[in-house]
This record gives C-alpha cells, structure tokens and sequence, in this order.
C-alpha cells in the first residue's frame, strides 16, 4: 500500500485535491492509521500557523458571539420552567417504581405470562406514574 505523501495531505486539506484524488486520500485514510496520524498534525500545524488569521478569527469570535445567547436563553428557559421539574419527578418516580412494586411484578410475569405482557406493564408503569404525578400536582395546589 503506497502511503500519502505529505504534499498531498497539505493540498487536501487545502481542498487542491481533484475530486477523484479526494476519494483515493480518505479512501486511504480510512484504512492506513500512519497517514490518518500525519494527517491530523499537519492539521494542527496548519491551524496553529494560520490561526492569527483574520478570516479565522473573525470565524471564531462569530461562533462564539452565536453560542451564548443561545446557552443564557436555556438556562433561562430551565430555571423558569416547572414542566421541567415534573419531567425529573416521573423520571425519578419510574425508577422507584421499578425498583419496588413493578419489578416484582416482572419476576411474577416472566413466571406467568412471559414477555408478551411486556408493553402492557409499560403502559401499565406509564399509567403509574401519570397517578403519583397527579396526585403530588393535586396536593401542590391545594
Ligand atoms: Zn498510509
């Protein structure tokens, strides 16, 4: 197997490949390790040079100008939202429920009745679930 020589990389990376030539690097890439591994340093090295760069800073600041709004938003939205907080209590509550009650209904089941009841105690865990959900919403609003 005839490796990718680094002039290569470097033009791949530039994107000065030819489409098929593109193909037969990756293609290589994919199965030769040793070029995967020269092919990421030249990587770094081509970022580390070039990240003084305008065009590359400018990229940079821009992404992070767009991440944290978004980011300030969630947490807004987390801290505000009560559905929130329900969604952890099912989740909770479904687990305690299967630690106790349903899970001995499981071992009864695969005795009795064997999987095919197995949607039927999902629903049946659901429907559990949406009961205690109830009533706790029931005892916070009175
Ligand atoms: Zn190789």
């Amino acid at each position: 197997m005839e490796h990718i020589d680094r002039h290569q990389l470097k033009a791949y990376i530039d994107n000065e490949l030819d489409i098929d030539k593109v193909e037969q690097a990756e293609n290589h890439m994919y199965a030769c390790e040793a070029c995967m591994r020269t092919y990421i340093s030249l990587l770094d090295q081509y970022h580390v040079q070039d990240s003084v760069s305008e065009g590359f800073t400018d990229k940079v600041i821009d992404k992070v100008d767009k991440q944290i709004p978004v980011q300030k938003y969630n947490l807004q939205q987390k801290r505000s939202s009560k559905t929130m907080s329900h969604y952890l209590l099912a989740a909770g509550l479904t687990i305690l429920i299967m630690l106790t009650g349903a899970f001995q209904e499981i071992i009864t089941m695969t005795h009795d009745q064997a999987a095919m009841e197995r949607t039927s105690l999902t629903e049946q865990l659901m429907h559990k679930t949406n009961h205690l959900l109830d009533k706790i919403k029931g005892g916070q609003d009175e």
